[in-house]
């Protein structure tokens, strides 16, 4: 009996000790760097979103210990939730790499090192330096400790708004991930010095506005000082995880209870006035393509395009390199959210809210690879690096304008039975243009655009690797109401709205007639064709709008009628 009771006081004892020394760990890597990287057991009880919310899981999450970073209260949350905790040395600490000055890089074309900050920034202008008619470089705004978050923009007529597809590779939001970083550098200049002689650098430069970020989180990254990458951290210099904190499709705005940080506006900003196509955004820890949602268990409407532009990369890096690479998961790639859910991550923000094709690209399982080994990565990926941007030129595209003006008109352009939360494309408010990466197949497409009819264009075929040009003209509304058989049959009201707008029909509906409610810059807020079904007389859609005007579209299969709602 008492051999057991000292039995249990020793185990007791123990436990207390190791539990206080992880606990003392913990709040030195706090305190020295304001986030602690560890791994922890769930328990029993399922982990609560709260948890899930505050800390950064980081992989591993169907595996028994799940690593995961937390700053102070994102620690104290999970340990609420268990105490099974082990305290790990962040990815960023275990090698320290050789680093290279602005002064002794300008010889180099190798890319088998880590640039000091100041480097970095100078590396950037002498890519515009060398080669102003291809490529500018610009900020997009500072950090929050005033380091400059650069893009650099190539086409073949820098700066000139050829109406070309808008492509976005960033890098590094996550600064302890650095692999991407200095690939994305080896990209530019590749890009720049192969343009005339390769046949496929000079195809994609020719035809798209590329924006390159090789640094989303400076301040991260060069958490150690401006002189190296040892030490790098993953949060930004607010320790937020900048990669939780977009507004989120299912979650809304700040989905991790934290202001948008500089660098999010700055992004935010960025998306608002520019209109990406495609967009990819590199990590590290893992190898594997992850498309999106990730936070929806829904497949996105183009999980079938996903799939074959995952494959293409995965594959094309399986030929370049040794067996291993970039195999995690489903062969290198997975869906986000059978992966592990996140909230506030910035691929659905960007698919989201601007109606981009953006991926989260894990492309090292190391996060701070030895120097030497960069050039391998490259080896592994720039032709996965140059096919997923190719995808910009393929799928449906074409120009939006006024049938009486020939002026550039910004629409909705939607596939019918197909997309779903969000999944449509824009065109340009500048250039009307639109391009619509898709599976192959055919497709029914509609474009809505205030004060002009929707128009329906069926049987229109689309194939991999190849373009198809649609070009719509629209014709405009003389009015804000548009005169046609459905207007005179349909009762719309009240109008101004209030909570909820009632629609009545003086007959029975025709099949197939969709409600679609715009906003005045063509995006589509709401949208349905079910609504009908309950008496095929009357439907009632909830109104929860801004105040301002909006476009009530409402489409038969021979005619549509247009209704302008004020919302006060
Ligand atoms: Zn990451």
């Amino acid at each position: 009996m008492i051999l057991i009771r000292n039995k249990f006081a020793l185990f007791l004892f123990l436990f207390l000790i190791n539990f206080t020394f992880a606990q003392n760990d913990a709040f030195i890597q706090l305190a020295s760097r304001g986030e602690v990287y560890l791994k922890f057991k769930p328990s029993s009880q399922p982990i609560p979103e709260s948890v899930l919310n505050a800390i950064s899981i980081d992989h591993g999450y169907h595996s028994e210990w799940i690593t995961a970073y937390a700053n102070e209260s994102g620690f104290l949350k999970l340990r609420e939730y268990t105490n099974d905790i082990e305290i790990l040395t962040p990815p960023s600490l275990i090698y320290k790499p050789e680093m290279k000055s602005a002064e002794e890089i300008k010889s180099i074309s190798d890319w088998d090192f880590y640039p000091t900050y100041e480097a970095y920034v100078d590396i950037m202008y002498q890519f515009a330096e060398d080669h102003p008619n291809m490529c500018s470089v610009f900020s997009i705004g500072q950090t929050e400790e005033g380091r400059e978050l650069l893009i650099a923009r190539i086409s073949d007529n820098a700066g000139i708004d050829e109406g070309e597809a808008q492509f976005l590779y960033t890098s590094t939001m996550h600064g302890d991930e650095t692999t991407g970083y200095v690939l994305m550098l080896h990209l530019i200049d590749y890009l720049l010095t192969n343009y005339g002689s390769n046949a496929q650098v000079t195809n994609i430069v020719n035809n798209l506005d590329i924006w390159i970020n090789p640094l989303a989180n400076p301040d991260g990254t060069y958490f150690g000082g401006n002189s190296t990458v040892y030490s790098s951290r993953r949060y930004n210099a607010n320790n937020v995880d900048l990669n939780r904190n977009y507004a989120d499709p299912d979650d809304g705005p700040h989905p991790d209870g934290n202001a948008y940080q500089a660098e999010t506006e700055a992004f935010m900003a960025m998306a608002e006035e520019n209109h990406f196509v495609i967009a990819a955004n590199f990590h590290g820890g893992a190898e594997v393509f992850n498309y999106p949602w990730d936070t929806w268990s829904q497949l996105h409407a183009d999980d079938e395009w996903w799939q074959f532009v995952g494959r293409e990369w995965a594959d094309t890096a399986h030929v370049y390199s040794p067996a291993g690479y970039m195999n995690d998961l489903e062969n290198g790639i997975t869906n986000g959210y059978a992966w592990y859910t996140t909230t506030g991550s910035r691929q659905d923000y960007m698919n989201y809210y601007h109606h981009c094709r953006e991926v989260t690209l894990e492309i090292s399982s190391v996060k701070l690879v030895q120097e030497s080994a960069l050039p391998d990565f490259w080896d592994y990926n720039y032709h996965s690096f140059l096919n997923y941007m190719e995808q910009a030129l393929f799928g449906i595209r074409g120009q939006v304008t006024d049938e009486q003006t020939g002026d550039p008109v910004q629409a909705s352009v939607v596939i019918e039975g197909h997309d779903e939360l969000n999944t449509w494309v824009v065109s340009g408010k500048d250039d009307g243009w639109y391009f619509r990466p898709i599976f192959e197949g055919e497709y029914e497409l509609t474009f809505f655009a205030p004060h002009y009819e929707p128009k329906v264009i069926a049987g229109v075929e689309a194939i991999n690797y190849l373009e198809t040009a649609l070009n719509v003209a629209l014709k405009p509304t003389d009015s804000d109401i548009e005169e046609n058989k459905l207007e005179n049959l349909f009762v719309v009201g009240p109008n101004p709205v209030k909570d909820k707008l009632s629609l009545k029909y003086n007959g029975s509906v025709p099949l197939n007639t969709q409600i679609v409610l715009i906003n005045l810059s063509g995006k589509i807020l709401w949208k349905d064709h079910h609504i009908w079904n309950t008496n095929n007389k009357e439907a009632s859609i909830p109104i929860n709008l801004r105040a301002g005007e909006y476009i009530l579209n409402i489409i038969g299969e021979q005619s549509c009628a247009t209704f302008k709602i004020i919302q006060p």
